[in-house]
């Protein structure tokens, strides 16, 4: 069995599924996990605002439109009008949501998830069905049953030996070798839908490998493979023909866009390879990543944006260390903070963080037991791997610096967003 995840970019029109289609030539044995297609994911998370601000009119509305843009995929896809009933009743229990107004806070991550599983839900129900109509037999596969994970919303782990079971059980039922599956979502052990984190696609993907015992995993991107920074923000980026594991869980840590960092644990526990390829180009080799590679030769930047510092500071001028530094963790880990850079004096405690819902109430707790805690928006973390002077006197020498931390071969800069 061989696993291919497609990302959003690469089935946000009907080309792009076309050319997924070619992709799979007439591979067997073969499972598929694909995102929502394009930027839907955004749009339902635009649903969901709108349900939390009990503004149904405007949901609606922005259900409509997903609707609308699926509806013109499908029709480039059959080239004519044509109706799928399955995404029509899927789009009808997404609307039914909208319209609810018994939306209630204390329950934001379950009703998020609720929505915005729609956008894989119904990605993979049309691709399974145009590939069916294209030739290529398949069975579409309900994540929701087949990967139970941890009952938590909105950034849920998946539990590996309970979903074993359930995806092999899936897999016989539905008979044949080629399956189409969601990336992003699973089921909670109450039975709820639950997703994985944004950009999670690529964890379900080898969450399936790894269950399945796959030969290799490709995830085909729109670039050539792996680069060693993003071209956008640095020009000179060049493509890494071979990474190990463990280097691309650092990169994946810090914020590089290739992977999802909960990627590589799965691929690791049974040695399968990891392709990123060019949807673009079937020809090109892309990047692999294993056990063993080569040395990375060139400097790696990474850019991790939408940061936040937090400076903790305890009131009584007693050490932010030991002991305090349990609660203070506990307490980030109650409110799901995800801790990116930690820098310590004997009074100062900094932490950088990802940019997310709870972090104004986390401030809150940590003052209330006795921490002064303040906090820095619009920041971003640097990572330079193989760091050059050159390249240090670029970036680590800004007067937009907060935060440096050197070792021999790498810095990380905490700094204020460019
Ligand atoms: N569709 C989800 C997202 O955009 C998951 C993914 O793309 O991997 O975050
Ligand atoms: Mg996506």
């Amino acid at each position: 069995m061989k696993v291919y995840k497609f990302g959003g970019a690469s089935v946000r029109n009907a080309d792009g599924v076309r050319n997924l289609r070619r992709i799979i030539d007439d591979e067997q044995q073969l499972f598929i996990v694909v995102s929502a297609m394009g930027k839907t994911t955004n749009a339902l998370e635009r649903v969901f605002a709108a349900v939390q601000r009990h503004d149904a009119a405007a949901a609606r509305a922005e259900v409509a439109a997903i609707r609308e843009s699926h509806a013109a995929i499908v029709e480039e896809l059959w080239r004519g009008p044509r109706r799928i009933e399955r995404v029509e009743a899927l789009f009808d229990e997404l609307d039914g949501l909208a319209a609810r107004d018994d939306y209630r806070a204390e329950e934001a991550e379950a009703w998020y998830d609720r929505i915005v599983a729609y956008g894989e839900l119904v990605s993979t129900t049309i691709i399974s069905e145009y590939l069916n109509y294209a030739g290529v037999r398949n069975a579409w596969i309900d994540m929701r049953r087949a990967l139970r994970t941890e009952q938590r919303h909105k950034d849920a782990e998946v539990d590996l030996e309970a979903s074993a079971p359930l995806l092999r059980g899936a897999v016989a039922a539905a008979g044949g070798t080629v399956f189409v599956g969601q990336g992003f979502i699973g089921g909670a052990p109450d039975g709820t839908t639950t997703t994985l984190g944004r950009e999670g696609s690529d964890y379900s993907a080898a969450v399936v490998a790894n269950i399945l015992d796959a030969e290799s995993m490709a995830v085909w991107k729109d670039v050539d493979g792996v680069l060693n920074a993003d071209p956008k923000i640095f020009p000179d980026a060049v493509q890494i023909a071979e990474l190990n594991y463990l280097d691309t869980i650092e990169l994946a840590y810090s914020g590089a866009q290739i992977i999802h960092p909960r990627t590589i644990k799965p691929l690791q526990n049974k040695n399968i390879p990891l392709y990123v390829r060019p949807f673009g180009d079937k020809r090109k080799p892309g990047t692999v990543i294993r056990g063993m590679s080569a040395k990375v030769e060139v400097p790696i930047l990474i850019l991790k944006k939408e940061q936040e510092l937090l400076t903790i500071r305890s009131r009584d001028f007693s050490f932010v260390l030991e002991e305090k530094f349990a609660k203070i963790f506990a307490l980030l880990e109650h409110y799901r903070i995800k801790v990116n850079l930690i820098h310590n004096s004997a009074v100062n405690l900094s932490l950088c963080v990802d940019r997310t819902w709870h972090i104004g109430e986390a401030v809150d707790a940590l003052r209330k037991i006795g921490f002064d805690a303040m906090r820095a928006e619009d920041m971003e973390l640097l990572t330079i791997r193989g760091y050059t002077p050159e390249l240090w006197e670029r970036y680590a020498c800004s007067q937009q610096v907060f935060i440096r931390q050197a070792t021999q071969s790498t810095v990380r800069i905490v700094r204020k967003r460019g």
